[in-house]
């Protein structure tokens, strides 16, 4: 598959079980959501390229990390103060809080 290949399938609803050792207070406002698109958004509105896909668990928007150039996921966060994320790469099933700056 090349990697500029989408390989988030929308139809997929998420739900992300944070670790219950986690030290955050922003569990509550995880939903079980559909991603919203195959890809970061804004990247691929703007034919750009990502190194890593990160999906808000609040909304399911898909962003990309900070090594992208366009960080998306980060300024998804400064935007909606939706706090929680998780890795939507092949295999990882972390998630973060960028309030309380914690794995869960
Ligand atoms: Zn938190
Ligand atoms: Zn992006
Ligand atoms: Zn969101």
């Amino acid at each position: 598959m090349p990697t500029s290949a989408p390989f988030i399938d929308t139809e997929a609803t998420i739900h992300f079980e944070p670790s219950p050792r986690a030290v955050c207070s922003h569990t509550d406002q995880i939903q079980s959501v559909q991603p919203s698109a195959q890809g970061c958004e804004e990247c691929l509105k703007a034919g750009q390229a990502w190194v890593h896909l990160r999906m808000c668990v609040v909304c399911g928007h898909v962003g990309c990390c900070d090594s992208s150039r366009g960080k998306h996921a980060t300024k998804h966060f400064h935007e909606t103060d939706h706090a929680v994320m998780r890795s939507v790469e092949p295999g990882e099933r972390w998630g973060w809080c960028y309030i309380d700056k914690v794995q869960l």
